[in-house]
């Protein structure tokens, strides 16, 4: 199973989940789907379906566009308000897509119907995968629009803080750095707190100042695009 991490519009992410044996693909947050389809086409996938954790436009925007474009396209979610849904999904279902599994968890707060994905490949090293959307970000959480700090907390201590430990967390906006300057802010002692701003600041791209993915331990190593 390959994520590729597609950086969109101001600092989200939309994602592309590949079966690498049978080239097909599902979607996360398909917000712009003309960087989608250059990705599509570039790792010569076949678009099985979308899967949108939430509905704001940043991550449902590109779904009905999409769906006229691939006839037959699923949609999954777990509101109504989600542009060109097909597939209304609760907590616990579990999806397949080829040899991809996916597990919906029901995260209400953020908004009142929001989904985040699990993912795994049966009998594959590849580490399991959360698409968190704006539920858990790097440092921090999304703000509770239709939700009680309560559901949050239920969401991220019992809901996605006891999913595997090497589960790698693929969220819906890039905001590492301000959320550990706030939780710094909030706690100046707290060393795990002051490792991770450093292991963060050094994903930072000096020449632009963009953040580079800084959860992916590969992005790093890499130039930014834009010094070269
Ligand atoms: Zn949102």
């Amino acid at each position: 199973m390959k994520v590729k991490v597609i950086s969109v519009l101001e600092d989200n992410y939309m994602y592309l989940v590949i079966e690498e044996s049978t080239r097909q693909a599902v979607a996360v947050d398909a917000a712009v789907p003309k960087r989608l389809l250059e990705i599509i086409r570039k790792e010569d996938v076949v678009l099985r379906a979308i899967l949108t954790t939430h509905h704001h436009w940043d991550h449902a925007r590109g779904n009905e566009e999409l769906a006229q474009l691939f006839p037959g396209l699923q949609v999954f979610g777990a509101d109504e308000r989600i542009g060109a849904l097909t597939h209304r999904v609760t907590h616990g279902q579990e999806l397949t897509f080829g040899a991809i599994r996916v597990r919906c968890l029901f995260t209400p707060c953020h908004t009142s119907g929001h989904m985040c994905y699990f993912m795994w490949e049966d009998d594959s090293p590849d580490a399991p995968a959360l698409f968190s959307g704006d539920t858990l970000f790097v440092g921090g959480c999304g703000q509770f629009f239709e939700g009680t700090a309560e559901q949050m907390l239920i969401n991220l201590t019992q809901i996605l803080g006891t999913l595997p430990k090497d589960t790698k967390v693929f969220c819906g906006h890039e905001c590492t750095v301000r959320n550990l300057k706030f939780a710094l802010k909030v706690e100046p002692e707290n060393e795990a707190v002051k490792e991770k701003l450093a292991w963060a600041r050094v994903s930072v791209c000096a020449p632009c100042a963009s953040p580079i993915h800084p959860f992916c331990p590969k992005f790093p190593l890499q130039p930014h695009p834009c010094s070269q």
